[in-house]
């Protein structure tokens, strides 16, 4: 059977790493930095992923799986090296590479049998390329090194499933045996009906940042239209839930609010646009740079609505209890986080700045250390003027708005993540802000059908407000931000 390393053991490498044993194959994993191998190697997984504690360890524990730090130990061990390392941001926007050819010279000079690299990283079209030259030059002699590209498509926060039952297989190959050990490694996912698609190294690299590139597009796509909805009174969520019956455009990643973050879409659009302009084709992506001001504008505009809630004024002051700082739920990456974004602006204009977050107090203290964190949203909006709703976790759903009333100062709630159900948070006196969204306390059912909802409710204030009448139900406390 292959063996197999895993080079880069970051949030791709280390779930890859785990899922290539699960699958199966002897894995060694390496990463530069010895704290993080260290980590991995006694079973614990340095940043939050659900499901992969338990299948990290389990392999670790059974021996399939080890970590460590040498590139010449790989180079003697794997038939197969999977490339996983970081292409973060550099200069203009351009990807930085030098974590792929730190790792390639670190391996390709020591290795002492014939086998394939494949690059899972995301890289702009054009790199394998350029890998192969160095790869050629750094080959020992009598070696045969192949290069292969199969881009990743997990998603943080359902990466395990992902990576064991993946939507698509991407294989960019220049040869038959690259194939057939691509073939061999994804042997079960293949079985299970994954799609395959076996191309050439360029067209490998660009479906993914043009997968991103796309994903991103519908989200400032639907951000767009908030900032529409907000001007005229029509209702974004409905608007988005009426495009998405239409499965030419589907329901997914019409999410608007606070926009788009992390460590790939922001990185991997401005790379491709990046990249374009390199390539003299900077108009065929110009799209893209609006995409990416869109996004943005989101976050400047959650941080004047709260600027303006607060009275506005030149000095503005008060507290701001924050409700979210990873980029996306079920995660703790705080990689371009929207979320962090909007915290550490209000912070840098002297608000008084107090996160919570299920997962990411760690990730967002080590790049924020100016912002208090709290242990529970509770503590979070304790004496608040106004509440930001940052990133949508699905236990920020569960909050008692009836409670949290009595622990914040003030009642301003905006949920700029169009999740939150408005009716509780408004039934408890709350004034519910969201983005691009209606936002009207539903009318209570007649009494001859009472359901046992309503039923069991006390009756609350801020309903009363609103009379049962067909024509005051449409008036009804229509709140959105200005
Ligand atoms: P990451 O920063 O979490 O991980 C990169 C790892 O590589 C780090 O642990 C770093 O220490 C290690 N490393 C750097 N140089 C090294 C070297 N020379 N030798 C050994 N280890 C080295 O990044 P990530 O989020 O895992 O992303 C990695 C790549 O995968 C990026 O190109 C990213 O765009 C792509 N990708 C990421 C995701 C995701 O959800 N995170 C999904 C698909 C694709």
């Amino acid at each position: 059977m292959l063996r197999i390393s895993v080079i880069g053991t970051g949030y791709l490498g280390a779930t890859h790493a785990a899922g290539m044993a699960e699958l199966g194959f002897e894995v060694l994993g390496v990463d530069n930095n010895p704290a993080k191998a260290a980590a991995l190697s006694a079973g614990r997984v340095p940043f939050h992923e659900p499901g992969l504690p338990e299948l990290l360890a389990g392999h670790v524990a059974g021996g399939r799986l080890r970590f460590g730090t040498s590139l010449v130990e790989a180079a003697r061990f794997a038939d197969v090296h999977f490339l996983c390392v970081g292409t973060p941001p550099g200069v203009n926007g351009a990807a930085d590479l030098s974590q792929l050819y730190a790792a390639l010279d670190g391996l390709v000079p020591h290795l002492t049998r014939n086998c394939l690299i494949v690059g899972k990283s995301t890289v702009p079209v054009g790199t394998a390329e350029a890998l192969t030259a160095r790869i050629a030059e750094l080959a020992p002699e009598g070696i045969s090194v192949d290069l292969a590209w199969n881009p990743e498509f997990l998603r943080e926060g359902h990466a395990v499933f992902d990576t064991l039952h993946p939507n698509r297989l991407v294989f960019g190959v220049t040869t038959p045996d690259a194939e057939w050990a691509l073939r061999q490694v994804y042997t079960t996912p293949i079985a299970a009906g994954a799609p395959v698609v076996i191309t050439n190294l360029p067209t490998s690299e660009l479906i993914k940042v043009s997968a991103n590139a796309f994903l991103a597009t519908k989200i400032s796509f639907i951000n767009s239209m908030a900032e529409l909805c907000e001007l005229t009174g029509a209702d974004v969520t409905l608007l988005a839930d009426a495009l998405g019956h239409d499965d030419r455009i589907g329901r997914k990643f019409l999410g608007a609010g606070l926009g788009y973050g992390g460590g790939c879409l922001p990185k991997d659009v401005r790379a491709l646009i990046a990249r374009a302009t390199e390539l003299g084709a900077g108009e065929s992506v110009d799209f893209l740079r609006d995409i990416d001001a869109v996004n943005v504008r989101r976050r400047e505009r959650v941080v004047r609505d709260t600027l303006e809630l607060l009275g506005g004024g030149i000095q503005p002051s008060g507290r701001v209890g924050i409700l979210g700082a990873a980029f996306k739920p079920l995660s703790d990456d705080v990689r371009d986080s929207p979320a962090l974004d909007v915290a550490t602006r209000l912070h840098a204009i002297g608000l008084d700045v107090t996160v919570f977050d299920p997962a990411a107090t760690a990730t967002a203290r080590a790049v924020a250390p100016q912002l208090v964190f709290a242990a529970t949203a509770a503590a979070a909006l304790h004496e608040a003027d106004v509440v930001l709703h940052l990133t949508e976790w699905r236990e920020f759903r569960d909050l008692d708005p009836v409670f949290l009333r009595k622990v914040a100062r003030g009642r301003t709630i905006l949920d700029a993540r169009n999740t939150l159900d408005p009716e509780p948070w408004l039934a408890a006196g709350w004034d519910f802000r969201a983005m691009g969204r209606l936002v009207e306390a539903r009318t209570p059912l007649p009494k001859s059908v009472p359901s046992p909802a309503v039923r069991d409710r006390q009756p609350e204030p801020a309903r009363a407000l609103v009379a049962p009448s067909p024509l005051n139900r449409l008036r009804a406390r229509v709140r959105r931000t200005a």
